[in-house]
């Protein structure tokens, strides 16, 4: 006896099944090569024939609903680059005057900056899964404070600088 899908676990659609589907659909329908660009029309096997990359058939949402991650991601990614380029300012000012020591203890607090901005990157494209499904005004919400955040810390520490170090 063939071995069946019964008790294994093998997933609902096998390769072969997809494969074959793709097959179908291209029988019917132009697509090009996500790769080359070579039309692949009409194609017999799962591969292009052009690049010989393997193709496979895939379910993607109509709207990714990336746009308010992404954003958030830049907002982030922003405040943590500001941290980065003021803290390289001050390292490499601190290598001029010799008082590298200074760099732990004096301006702790962009370390700080550097290490919650870096954090909340982190923790941030952890949730991009869970965001896509969010309401629309959820996630333009949370979008908006990733950027009031960075806002928020950027002023912070521009007053820092100007009040505690000039
Ligand atoms: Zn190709």
């Amino acid at each position: 006896m063939t071995n069946t899908s019964e008790g294994t676990s093998t997933p609902a659609t096998t390769a072969g099944d997809t494969s074959d589907l793709l097959l179908a659909l291209l029988a019917r329908r132009d697509a090009t090569c996500p790769l080359c660009g070579y039309s692949l029309k009409g194609l017999t096997t799962s591969k292009c024939p052009e690049c010989g990359t393997e193709l496979e058939l895939h379910i993607r949402p109509t709207h990714p609903r990336m746009a308010a991650w992404t954003t958030g991601l830049v907002g982030l990614a922003s405040g943590f680059g500001f941290y980065l380029i003021i803290l390289g300012f001050f390292t490499w000012a601190a290598i001029l005057d010799g008082h590298v020591g200074d760099l732990f203890t004096e301006v702790w607090p962009m370390w700080l900056g550097l290490w919650v901005y870096g954090g909340l990157v982190l923790v941030w494209t952890k949730l991009m899964r869970w965001l896509r499904r969010c309401t629309r005004r959820t996630r333009i919400l949370l979008a908006v404070s990733c950027w009031g955040f960075t806002a928020g810390g950027s002023v912070a520490l521009i007053w820092l600088l100007l009040v505690v170090v000039f």
